[in-house]
């Protein structure tokens, strides 16, 4: 996890004139047409030693003459960095994908195998050398010959299947990223007296800038990104800020079960961010209903292709502006309720609103660690059959991103556990059964066939309060398969 956190803003500009609009079209274009080479490069995993210090991959192409001539120097070192962090991203969502650290955990028992399989992991010096055929040495751990070829071969395999020949290409870019040499900021007074802010960036021509206008006035500092928006002939400009971290928080751990009715409940049974059922419900509905009505449109306009209709009906319903719109007001709509929320768990009650200026809360208010569900292994899962699988995957990618950023600023730490049968579990310590038919919705209460337990409660409380005392399970790790954990959980109760 790394320990500065990053927060970006988009800042627009005002629309631009066809001149600067093509001038940043065109510089766009260099930066995009040099980083296109150098992933093209990467692909060789014999250059993947270089993607652990970006530096040592600009070095590398500018030695091997990659860089293009005429075009800023500076410029397209940026175009290197950009080429790299492009990369290692596709690698690291390609691991992630395949699983390839729980696939690796489960092959290997021994604690030894384990740590040198991770440490090659870590290091693109080492993953490249697999890739190469090699078994790579690690400074820290040490293996006999015969291990080390073995994981190594194991780890070319696990690699080769998750990345599947896939690669980044940079067919068309829209944006650049820029280093603070490479723009400056300008305040100007416009004719009404008013202040425009400037972002004077570099362009394709030597020693000239092209002037973009900012439709506000805020701060522009550190690594921005300017995109361009093609729609409404502008960009954007993409700061980003570090986010500080309060002091370490020193209060009572907390679990959450995430949820489609509410954001999450804690374990102690509150909800929090009641509205958010109703939100992503009718998210789910608009994509449904508009969804069928087109498809019914797209069907009629094949049918009767050419004709005067057909032509109407595409140009004023088969349109995805008005669509694109509206999803983006239900995405905002859900990440308003969710950011309040899940501030209310990290912050405290009555603390929804750091921004307004009220005081962060005393650090023993503040939880010291959040449990949540692990959900890599989840896939598609939908939590509800009435919330779509599309819309319940995006919500909670989202809370657990969210929840990540502001654990990070509260100072609390965040784990996760396996949740496998958590809301199918009676929480009673003393019972313990396990059944699908302990939970009917909302409710929980416990159908015991044994003994009488008859513990009832609300289901989501229930599950929160399973998901914490996973945390102190040494039987079920994060990587316990599902059937797994079902069969211990089974065992502990008869016993
Ligand atoms: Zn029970």
């Amino acid at each position: 996890m790394v320990s500065i956190m990053k927060r970006t803003v988009r800042l627009a500009t005002l629309p631009l004139n066809k001149n600067k609009y093509d001038e940043t079209r065109s510089v766009i274009g260099h930066y995009s047409d040099a980083k296109r080479v150098f992933v093209a490069h990467l692909r060789q995993t014999s250059l993947w030693r270089l993607l652990d210090r970006s530096k040592s991959f600009r070095d590398y192409a500018k030695a091997q003459g990659l860089y293009p001539e005429g075009i800023n120097v500076h410029l397209v070192d940026q175009a290197a960095f950009d080429a790299v962090d492009t990369c290692i991203r596709h690698i690291e969502s390609c691991f992630v994908r395949a699983n390839v650290k729980a696939r690796v955990w489960r092959r290997f028992t021994d604690e030894d195998e384990r740590h040198y399989a991770y440490a090659c992991l870590t290091r693109y010096s080492a993953i490249g050398q697999i890739m190469g055929g090699g078994v790579p040495e690690i400074s820290t751990v040490t293996t006999s010959p015969e291990t080390g070829t073995k994981i190594a071969s194991y780890l070319h395999r696990v690699i080769r299947d998750a990345l599947d020949g896939s690669w980044p290409t940079v067919i068309k870019s829209h944006s650049m990223s820029l280093d603070s040499t490479l723009y400056s900021v300008v305040d100007n007074d416009t004719a009404k007296g008013k202040t425009r802010r400037y972002v004077k960036v570099v362009s394709s021509t030597r020693n000239k800038r092209i002037s973009l206008p900012l439709s506000g006035i805020s701060r522009v500092s550190g690594n921005v990104r300017v995109v361009l928006d093609e729609e409404n002939k502008r960009a954007f400009i993409h700061v980003s800020y570090d986010v500080a971290a309060l002091a370490k928080a020193t209060g009572p751990a907390v679990s959450l079960d995430w949820g489609v009715t509410e954001v999450c409940t804690d374990d102690s049974g509150v909800h929090h961010g009641d509205e958010y059922g109703r939100a992503l419900r009718s998210m789910t509905k608009r994509r449904h209903k508009t969804g069928k009505a087109r498809n019914k449109l797209h069907a009629l306009s094949k049918r009767d292709a050419g004709s005067r209709r057909t032509k109407h009906i595409s140009r004023n319903n088969l349109g995805t502006k008005k669509q694109k719109a509206r999803l983006r007001r239900a995405k905002a709509q859900l990440q308003t309720i969710s950011g309040a929320a899940i501030k209310e768990v990290v912050y405290g009650e009555g603390n929804r609103t750091r921004a307004n200026g009220r005081a962060p809360q005393h650090p023993s208010q503040r939880p010291k660690e959040i449990i949540t569900e692990d959900l890599s292994h989840l896939g598609g899962k939908a939590k509800s059959k009435k919330i779509s699988r599309l819309c319940s995957s995006w919500a909670r990618d989202e809370n657990q991103e969210r929840i990540m950023v502001h654990a990070h600023v509260g100072g609390s730490g965040i784990k996760t556990v396996n949740a496998a049968y958590t809301s199918q579990t009676c929480p009673n310590p003393t019972c313990g059964h396990v059944s699908f038919d302990n939970r009917s919705g909302d409710v929980f209460h416990c159908r015991n066939p044994y003994w009488d337990c008859n513990w009832q409660g609300d289901a989501d409380h229930v599950a929160s309060m399973n998901i914490k005392s996973r945390i102190q399970d040494h039987q079920i790790d994060r990587f316990t398969p599902y059937t797994e954990v079902r069969k211990i959980l089974d065992a502990r109760f008869l016993r």
